[in-house]
């Protein structure tokens, strides 16, 4: 288990103590694992868990007891475990470390950092990007390479992919351009502009197409009907996975923003 993210939850060492570890924040054992949760008091009548943001969220009324709360984390632990095992897989680093050898989230995988020179140009080889620039090169250089890089490799990704869904829906797009918007993944206007973001490079193609699919699905539909989703799902059948998934994330809480 890497011992990278700090919220990551089932942390083997160091152990930290069970019970209260800050605020809301506390530790239950379970089975083998320690698991962090933080605990929201509430008047609703029942205990509700909620898989969000940083780990596992649990909603219990003000006049039941931790032990009585733990005893039904323990009662629905198969869910829990299940459900934070998908969400630890899709969690994206908070930061990227901008140096050699730094990881850079990119197509739901890693590659890694390396200044290899001002020889020739970047160039992703395996798993590696290779950068022109030189060892010594300063964070805010390593970052404006890696991410000119990336929004590079974005526009030809998304150009691609919005190739092949033109061909299935019989119309393309006027223009493909990327976006860095705060609080959208992509757009579509009535004459045809499809802009996308370009950090979607960060996640894996089932959610990059699905966000390509939606905006091209809105040259045909300009709303959000029942033919609006009937058009993206003839585009892509397995979209709703990636969609759920997509709502994990938010643009302005990636790594590069
Ligand atoms: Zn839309």
């Amino acid at each position: 288990m890497s011992g990278q993210q700090l919220d990551l939850l089932f942390e083997d060492a160091p152990a930290p103590a069970v019970g209260e570890v800050s605020g809301r924040r506390r530790v239950i054992q379970l089975g083998q694992e320690l698991l962090t949760y933080s605990l929201h008091r509430s008047k609703r009548r029942s205990i509700g868990f909620l898989i969000e943001e940083a780990g596992l969220r649990v909603t219990a009324p003000q006049w039941v007891t931790v032990p009585q709360i733990e005893q039904a984390i323990r009662e629905k632990q198969r869910w829990i475990v299940s459900k934070l095992a998908e969400w630890r897989s899709r969690r994206l680093p908070t930061r990227i470390d901008w140096r050699e050898g730094g990881k850079l989230p990119y197509l739901g995988g890693d590659i890694i950092l390396r200044m290899d020179g001002g020889l020739r140009p970047t160039c992703l080889e395996g798993n590696e990007l290779k950068l022109a620039l030189p060892g010594d090169a300063s964070v805010d250089r390593i970052r404006d390479a890696a991410c000119a890089w990336l929004q590079q490799r974005a526009l030809e990704e998304f150009t691609d992919r919005a190739q092949v869904f033109a061909n299935r829906l019989g119309t393309a797009p006027a223009r493909i351009t990327l976006s860095s918007a705060r609080a959208q993944w992509g757009s579509c206007t009535t004459d045809g502009v499809v802009r996308l973001n370009w950090r979607l490079i960060h996640f894996a193609p089932g959610i990059i197409n699905y966000v390509v699919a939606h905006e091209l699905a809105h040259l045909r539909e300009m709303n959000h009907s029942r033919a609006f989703w009937d058009t993206v799902q003839m585009l892509l059948p397995d979209y709703e996975s990636s969609r759920r998934e997509l709502r994990q994330h938010h643009p302005d809480r990636l790594p590069t923003a």
